[in-house]
């Protein structure tokens, strides 16, 4: 490597070469060491899939139900001989319906589709009680992906702009006459624009708490006498239900002003577009081409999916888990499993030594963090268990008169019923929240676990070629930043059961938000070649990348063999990433994670071990004074 350049910008003294070379797929936004075990797996999984459609004769019954679904999904002479005929019954459905009385009758039906509607209930965790899964209601999101969009007027243009044109295309596509259209399409963004004022910024999004608002049933009867919110929350749950959790009191405060009868008419509309665009995936070629054109042209992807691709990953995403669970059972054995174990403990250890070593936080508030991580329960490559819908689902065929969006309803009515059925039960924390086959990882704060697929445990992540220190600066700093959500901005509010619980003294907490604010300073506005960076929005992961690169760093120096080298460098291997303009500005307006030049530099700077070994001082860019940097775990 370069000394000079390791000094200026360690990111490209290690990916120099990569980024060089490395190209964006056409159907990609960008290419990333994520990205690129991710289509390893895609072809795997293609591969897989081809032969199965070859011989099914050992595939579960689940698998083969995938198999019957990919076999229509890949079938575009027959979606193209369909036509938009499928859509009609999701057209009917909304044109019947004449006012907000007509809504309410079907509201229950609609929601079990998941057929597009201006508001929605879910189930999820109690933050109160974890054990407990209660009802959320929120609004339906913008057309624009975040509210800053609609603030700045020259931006709000553009992409309104590009929005009206690519959706002036699907429809006419639709068969709507021109009139029609535009009748569509500037009412349905009228009714955004009601929406706009009472939704919050992906900024305050990422605040979970703000998100967590009860009210009883009494008061939202209160504040909603245009439709029945109680009584289809009652419906939908078969039970009677005395609270609803808001995640945006100005909706619910606003709504009896924008759900109206009056605004009956722009609502219809609002909902013809909205499915027009979500069941684009389920008709022709050139359907769900156009029905894509609006969010690449967003990302600055080039062209869209080949058709096999998206054949493939239309019948996928409907049984990811089931697919998951055979990836992680063949190409991710026992023998790693317990080897990943074993390294997620050896960093459990070090974190707990760590805390017990912490100097800014009182014994009282250690004692509660060292039971936080020694009840955190950990789950690596594949789940044991499946959520049990896959097993009721049916899959009947083009052969049955069935199609594509009749197949896409009928499954998700069983999800939603499944997940209807959850309410006031306590959560099977055995279910994944994501396929083992997806390369990433989570930690959930309610229930205090972390979660590493079998698919990320890859080069240049983890593998047994690689030297310890490289497999610390890799996955080891991954595992060490999922342990280290368990005490972000979010995640420290909650206790090791899952709930939120204050269990932070008064001065620990004030020296916290004070270290969070410090963290939030050193990212914010730094500049990163595509826009500045949002300290606030990218807060929590930033405080969960210096806690896992630190705790991964003091694992590495343990090992006889540490080298601080292949520590850092692969640091910065597994941040390496180019992406188009377009992406790169819109994940700076709504990612959560910091850009990955500053993941990989901004990181590596904030850590004292790291400019005394490559000796960096006041002159270079990789520098920062002591007094500048943030410790927090
Ligand atoms: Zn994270």
């Amino acid at each position: 490597m370069n000394k000079e350049r390791i000094k200026t910008n360690f990111y490209e003294a290690v990916n120099g070469d990569w980024l060089e070379k490395a190209e964006i797929p056409g159907d990609q936004p960008s290419v990333s060491a994520f990205l690129e075990l991710h289509l390893g797996i895609e072809e795997t999984l293609m591969g897989l899939t081809s032969k199965w459609e070859k011989d099914q004769t050992e595939l579960n019954h689940n698998l083969n139900k995938y198999i019957k679904l990919y076999q229509m999904t890949k079938d575009f002479d027959k979606r193209n001989e369909l036509g938009t005929k499928p859509f009609e019954v999701i057209l009917n459905k909304i044109n019947q319906l004449n006012g907000l009385k007509d809504l309410d009758k079907v509201f229950k039906n609609l929601t079990l589709e998941s057929i597009e509607m201006p508001f929605g209930f879910s189930v999820m965790q109690d933050f109160m009680n974890s054990n407990n899964q209660i009802l959320y209601f929120s609004a339906a999101n913008l057309f624009l992906p975040d509210t800053s969009y609609y603030k700045d007027e020259t931006k709000k243009a553009q992409l309104i702009g590009l929005f009206t044109m690519t959706t002036k295309q699907l429809l006419s596509l639709y068969g709507f006459s021109k009139e029609e259209v535009d009748k569509l399409i500037s009412e349905a963004l009228a009714f955004d624009a009601l929406l706009v004022p009472v939704t919050k910024s992906s900024i305050e999004k990422a605040d979970y708490v703000k998100m967590y608002n009860p009210l009883s049933k009494e008061d939202v009867q209160k504040l909603t006498k245009n439709f029945d919110i109680m009584a289809n929350a009652e419906a939908l749950v078969e039970q009677p239900v005395d609270q609803l959790i808001f995640t945006n009191l100005d909706f619910i405060r606003a709504f009896d002003t924008i759900i109206t009868d009056k605004n009956f008419e722009i609502i219809k509309s609002w909902m013809i577009v909205s499915n027009a665009i979500k069941f684009s995936a389920d008709l022709t070629d050139d359907i769900r081409v156009a029905g894509g054109a609006f969010s690449r042209a967003l990302s600055g992807t080039k062209e869209p999916q080949s058709k096999d691709k998206f054949a493939f990953y239309q019948a996928y995403n409907r049984f990811g888990q089931v697919v998951g669970l055979h990836y992680g059972e063949t190409y991710f054995g026992p023998v790693a499993k317990e080897d990943v174990n074993v390294m997620v403990h050896e960093m459990i250890d070090v974190y707990q030594e760590r805390i017990a070593g912490n100097t800014w936080l009182n014994e009282k508030t250690k004692e509660k963090a060292i039971k936080k991580l020694s009840t955190l329960t950990v789950h690596v490559g594949y789940p044991d268990e499946l959520p049990p819908y896959f097993d009721r689902f049916e899959i009947k065929g083009y052969e049955q008169g069935s199609d594509l969006i009749q197949e896409r309803l009928a499954m998700t009515k069983i999800i939603n019923i499944y997940n209807f059925e959850k309410y006031n039960q306590e959560p099977n924390r055995n279910i994944w929240g994501m396929p083992a086959s997806m390369v990433n990882a989570y930690y959930s704060p309610f229930n205090n676990q972390i979660v590493f697929p079998a698919a990320i445990l890859q080069e240049p992540y983890y593998s047994l070629k690689q030297s310890p220190s490289e497999n610390f600066g890799g996955i080891g700093a991954v595992i060490a930043h999922e342990i280290s959500h368990a005490f972000d901005n979010n995640g420290a509010k909650f206790d090791e059961t899952g709930s939120l619980n204050d269990w932070w003294t008064e001065a620990d907490l004030k020296s916290f938000n004070k270290k969070s604010k410090d963290m939030i300073t050193l990212f914010d506005g730094v500049e990163t070649g595509f826009g500045e960076c949002n300290g606030e929005l990218t807060v929590s992961e930033n405080i969960a990348d210096s806690g896992g690169l630190r705790c991964a760093l003091e694992a590495s120096k343990k090992n006889d063999s540490h080298n601080f080298d292949d520590f850092f460098q692969n640091w910065a291997r597994v941040w390496r990433n180019k992406s188009s303009v377009e992406y790169s500005q819109l994940l700076l307006k709504v990612d959560v994670h910091g850009p990955s030049i500053l993941r990989a530099n901004m990181q590596l700077s904030n850590v004292p071990e790291f400019q005394d070994f490559y000796e960096i001082n006041e002159k270079d860019k990789m520098y920062l004074p002591k007094e500048k940097m943030v410790s927090i775990w």
